[in-house]
């Protein structure tokens, strides 16, 4: 498949969690700062339609559990679907919420509480994309992986659209998150404006 960055299978360990114990893998991918880690479960190379969840990272949700978002829950709630499928990967990228990298969400959050805006408003007003998100990292992977077709565990049609774009076959699976106060308007947002299916 062409425009798809080289990726190397670096390490490979077993990595116990609260949610079950994965094999982790780290790629190194050309270009990339850091390596990318994906946690499998079962035989993913020789599966048919492993159920997949792309993670971009959030910082202020995986590692401080920020309520303005939804990240963390969805990661904890791949975890445990991966778990409990029979062969299951969720692979981490390195690229923040909607892709233009820490600082820019973090302009964006106080944004949007300073003069009361949606996200999207707060990336139009600081001329960020509202989503620059790319997913060619993630096909490269699951191409390293054997892995050509998958159930994606997303509400967002444009990851969807995404991994197609590189030749993976998608069937999408929603990944339901209950809502909270500092939340919802967020997601109701993302349904409303970015067609994300999120039930609401
Ligand atoms: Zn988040």
């Amino acid at each position: 498949v062409q425009n798809l960055p080289p990726v190397v299978l670096d390490t490979k360990f077993l990595l116990p969690t609260e949610s079950g114990d994965f094999d982790a893998y780290g790629f190194l991918v050309d270009g990339a700062n850091t390596p990318i880690i994906a946690l499998a479960n079962g035989a993913v190379e020789t599966s048919d339609w492993p159920l997949v969840r792309l993670q971009s990272r959030c910082d202020t949700s995986e590692v401080f559990g920020s309520k303005m978002c939804d990240c963390a829950e969805q990661l904890r709630t791949a975890m445990q679907r991966v778990q409990a499928a029979e062969c299951g990967l969720i692979i981490h990228l390195d690229q923040e919420g909607r892709g233009n990298g820490l600082r820019a969400k973090l302009q964006i959050y106080q944004l949007m509480q300073t003069q009361g805006l949606t996200s999207g408003q707060a990336c139009a007003v600081l001329h960020y994309p509202v989503d620059a998100r790319v997913y060619d990292q993630a096909a490269a992977i699951l191409y390293a992986l054997n892995v050509n077709r998958v159930r994606l565990l997303t509400n967002n049609p444009s990851k969807v659209e995404g991994l197609r774009s590189f030749g993976i076959e998608v069937q999408q699976e929603n990944i339901r998150i209950m809502p909270n106060v500092h939340n919802h308007a967020y997601l109701l947002d993302k349904q409303v404006t970015h067609k994300h299916d999120l039930g609401l």
